[in-house]
């Protein structure tokens, strides 16, 4: 026997459709990579969505096909989101950060037929045009620009063509409606195929208060680029609540800052790495974002000097931990039930560790033979999750699905988890130092050092020694006019780690390599520190 309720697709259309209803006239703002800054609201979004639906299907674009994008954020970025999956499209937002050949490998692979760029990206376009080989059509975002280099239309004459007296596109709620490759942080691009349930799910879970705590007077100015990792959810999860949404197409401190303070942002979100810029920012100018309440953190561990300081100007941190593969909530937060009576220290510590899980999203820490360990806050062990928006299976592979024998998503990262379900990362399974048997975490060095001060940033990898098997020695990069000396760093680490964590030696650089969304890409520290000879 079926329930006897209203089969009501869960399908992504329906977010636009429910914003331009009940939010229409909630603004929608730009900031331009020219300085210039634009509005449109939920109802011109919804409106230049469905003008674009029809010029795709114009253009012979099929439901399933891939329409690809190469853009910053922005609110011409945001009505492609909705009308190529309006129109039952997959949209595929290219990291225009990638590498030349991933980035041909990903634009083949994903077989996209249109692509929409920045003119900002115009070389890339230039120069892999003759490499994508399913590309038909190319539109790029920036008024005026079809005259340019390339001679592609603009975004704009594409749409003026059309009416916008358009339906979206009906189907079932399984229906693929986004697809996003992983950074790469390990090795090569692979495709997550994101479905409207999964997508239409995850935008619910995000706005909850334990979450993002995202409502109709959230003004969010996501930070996090559209292109990574499905920004977050936040193109999603802000039409559902109708929020005001701040777009910039560059992220310089001082313009986010500009933005924030002008359009009165509540809620950003952001990899560590935006908010060392917006402090080194904040220290030259005196200057502040005056409004924002909360700031979600998260690609990589948030160190706690970070945490401090956003803390102590009265904002509400989210720490959050996820991947490409989760959509990408999996965890985030932290605010136990006894937060208030905490201490300020101890709500930091709390802060530090990556949260809880919301709703929707089950995890568990398993040993190398898979053996499920106990959440007492110190076994560590292999993080997997499960849920309605984690992967099952990575786009076009053909090898299986990505699972456990018993359902479960290996993340690749190392975690504890402590009793009252809060989760901590220790390291990424390939970025553990194995040091005599024992675990070293590669992130908690690295942390704990940029908070000794005159350290800008610091990579922890480990390197063969005959006793121990690995040692660990530690990268620096001194913050500029600082002399500090790797014997101060040493005494630094000692205060807060294991003795036989310190690093057996200091080596100060000029900067270290990074990933496209601004991680530190260790696989490439690894790989030069491969033949590396403790003295
Ligand atoms: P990639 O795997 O290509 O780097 P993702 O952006 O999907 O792409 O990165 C997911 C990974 O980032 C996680 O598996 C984890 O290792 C790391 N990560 C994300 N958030 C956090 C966090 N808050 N603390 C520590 N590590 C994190």
């Amino acid at each position: 026997m079926l329930g006897g309720m209203q089969d009501f697709e869960l399908r992504v259309p329906r977010l636009i459709e429910h914003a331009e209803r009940e939010h229409g006239n909630r603004e929608i703002v730009t900031h331009w990579a020219d300085g210039t800054r634009t509005r449109t609201d939920w109802a011109g979004v919804a409106r230049d969505a469905r003008k674009l639906a029809q010029a795709l299907e114009r253009m012979g674009v099929k439901p399933g096909d891939r329409v690809a994008t190469l853009a910053m954020n922005h609110a011409r970025h945001l009505v492609t989101w909705y009308g190529a999956i309006g129109m039952g499209g997959i949209l595929h937002t290219i990291n225009p950060r990638l590498f030349e050949d991933q980035l041909e490998f990903i634009g083949n692979h994903a077989e996209d037929k249109v692509l929409i760029y920045d003119k900002m990206f115009q070389p890339i376009v230039d120069k892999l045009k003759s490499r994508w080989t399913t590309i038909e059509h190319y539109i790029v975002y920036d008024p005026g620009s079809e005259t340019g280099a390339g001679g592609d239309a603009s975004f704009e004459s594409v749409i003026a063509r059309e009416s916008g007296d358009y339906a979206w596109v009906e189907g079932d709620e399984r229906d693929p409606c986004m697809l996003c490759y992983t950074s790469g942080t390990t090795g090569n691009p692979k495709g997550v195929l994101y479905t409207h349930r999964s997508s239409l799910i995850h935008a619910l879970a995000e706005m909850q208060p334990s979450v993002f705590d995202l409502s109709a007077r959230s003004v969010a100015l996501p930070v996090v680029p559209m292109f990574h990792a499905v920004g977050w959810g936040l193109p999603f999860a802000g039409p559902a609540v109708g929020m005001k949404f701040v777009f910039s197409a560059v992220n310089e401190a001082k313009v986010l800052c500009d933005l924030m303070n002008s359009e009165k942002v509540t809620h950003s979100a952001g990899v560590p790495t935006v908010w060392f810029a917006m402090f080194q920012h904040m220290d030259e100018t005196g200057e502040e974002p005056q409004h924002l309440q909360v700031v979600t953190i998260g690609g990589s561990a948030a160190p706690r000097s970070m945490i401090e300081r956003l803390m102590k100007m009265g904002i509400r941190v989210n720490h959050a931990w996820g991947m490409t593969e989760t959509s990408p909530i999996g965890t985030i937060g932290a605010r136990s039930p006894d937060w208030d009576d905490m201490s300020f220290d101890e709500q930091v510590d709390e802060v530090c560790k990556q949260g809880r899980v919301p709703f929707g999203v089950e995890m568990r820490i398993v040993d190398d033979d898979g053996n499920v360990l106990p959440r007492d806050g110190e076994s560590s062990g292999r993080l997997q999750v499960r849920g309605p928006w984690i992967i099952k299976r990575y786009f076009k592979d053909e090898s299986g699905d990505a699972l456990t024998d018993d359902g479960w998503f290996d993340t690749g990262d190392v975690s504890v988890i402590h009793p009252d379900g809060t989760m901590q990362i220790t390291d990424r399974a390939k970025d553990v130092i194995k040091s005599g048997g024992e675990w070293i975490s590669s992130v908690e060095l690295e942390n704990c050092a940029v908070g000794c001060p005159g350290v800008a940033e610091a990579a922890a990898v480990g390197v063969y020694h005959p006793k121990w098997e690995e040692r660990p020695i530690l990268l620096v990069v001194r913050k500029g006019g600082s002399d500090v000396s790797a014997d101060e760093i040493q005494e630094y680490l000692a205060q807060h780690v294991a003795k036989w964590w310190l690093p057996d030696e200091i080596h100060f650089v000029d900067s270290l390599p990074h990933t496209a969304t601004g991680k530190l890409l260790k696989t490439a520290i690894r790989q030069q520190y491969k033949d590396f000879k403790l003295s």
